[in-house]
């Protein structure tokens, strides 16, 4: 393990193979500090209606600021969820992300939380979701939680068994990444979820692929025959909208709406600019 052989050891490697231990190393290191050390932020996207264009939730997505230099999900938490620090760091999203979106949350608004495999795993996991809701004084059913499908098939009766409590709780669940995970079609129907989250690699080619178009369509389809709600990611073109409404799609997030920002600037999104409706409660 490079862990085991020290950090003096290091520039030892000029090799690929050493650069990419030693750059895992700080890493795994630098996560351990990143909570005390206050380098985490949370940032908010919104999520509209296709319909009304209402805002009807907020996916928070995790920040890591470390050394001046922005590290993006894409690489940390896979570092974190291998270590199992994802275990802590996915807690204190959960904590901050609802006591961040709180005064955000009025009529059936949802926070959406990501949570990784290893945090779905832990025995307790459920009962800490209760927690967090019950510290909060939020209503379950103002939480959202994504679980990538792959998540769900590592241990699908484990799992399958939680989100049935988690449900019976009023929490909502939504399948992150929708069709990638090669998930079977037949075992959806065992599990308690609540909406489909299509993947943004569907969305973004879709006007150009034609086979994405009828991925986005199936999955609606299916979704209708379900009861399920879907929710289109990386929306970031009139034309993409365009054809999600057309094809009766429910939900969509991305660039097009807005950007993920800091809860401090939520009402200064264009989103909240042209309707009173959906100002903020003043707490
Ligand atoms: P995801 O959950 O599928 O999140 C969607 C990603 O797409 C986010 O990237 C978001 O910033 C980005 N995005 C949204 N709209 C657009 C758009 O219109 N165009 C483009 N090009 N991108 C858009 P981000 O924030 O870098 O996160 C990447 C992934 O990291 C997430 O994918 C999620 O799997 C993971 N992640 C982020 N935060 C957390 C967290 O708190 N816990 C866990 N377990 N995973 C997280
Ligand atoms: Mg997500
Ligand atoms: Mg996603
Ligand atoms: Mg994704």
């Amino acid at each position: 393990k490079a862990k085991d052989e020290g950090k003096g050891q290091f520039h030892l490697y000029s090799d690929d193979i050493g650069e990419a231990l030693e750059q895992r190393y700080r890493l795994e290191s630098g996560l351990k500090q990143a909570i005390v050390a206050n380098e985490f932020y949370l940032v908010f996207q919104p999520q509209v209606d296709l319909k009304t264009g209402e805002v009807i939730g907020f996916e928070a997505l995790l920040r890591w600021l470390h050394d001046d230099e922005l590290i993006p999900p894409g690489v940390f938490i896979e570092v974190a969820e291998e270590t199992r620090l994802i275990e802590t760091i996915g807690h204190w999203v959960l904590d901050r992300a609802i006591q961040e979106v709180k005064p955000w949350l009025i009529g059936d608004r949802v926070i959406a939380v990501n949570i990784s495999p290893k945090q779905l795993q832990r025995s307790d996991f459920v009962r800490s979701v209760q927690i967090a809701i019950e510290q909060h004084g939020i209503k379950p059913t103002s939480l959202e939680l994504e679980i990538t499908e792959t998540a769900l098939l590592t241990d699908f009766e484990n799992s399958a068994q939680k989100l049935a409590a988690l449900q019976e709780m009023g929490v909502k669940i939504a399948i992150d990444d929708f069709g990638t995970g090669y998930s079977s079609l037949g075992r959806l129907k065992d599990l308690h979820v609540d909406k489909l989250k299509i993947d943004r690699s569907f969305v973004v080619s879709s006007d150009a692929r034609n086979t994405n178009q009828k991925i986005i369509q199936a999955t609606l389809s299916l979704a209708e025959n379900l009861g399920l709600r879907v929710i289109a990611e990386g929306v970031e073109t009139q034309e993409q909208v365009e054809m999600l409404q057309q094809m009766h799609c429910h939900q969509m997030q991305g660039y097009y709406f807005a950007k993920p920002v800091p809860a401090a600037e939520i009402s200064g999104l264009d989103c909240f600019a042209e309707k009173q409706s959906i100002a903020p409660l003043s707490q």
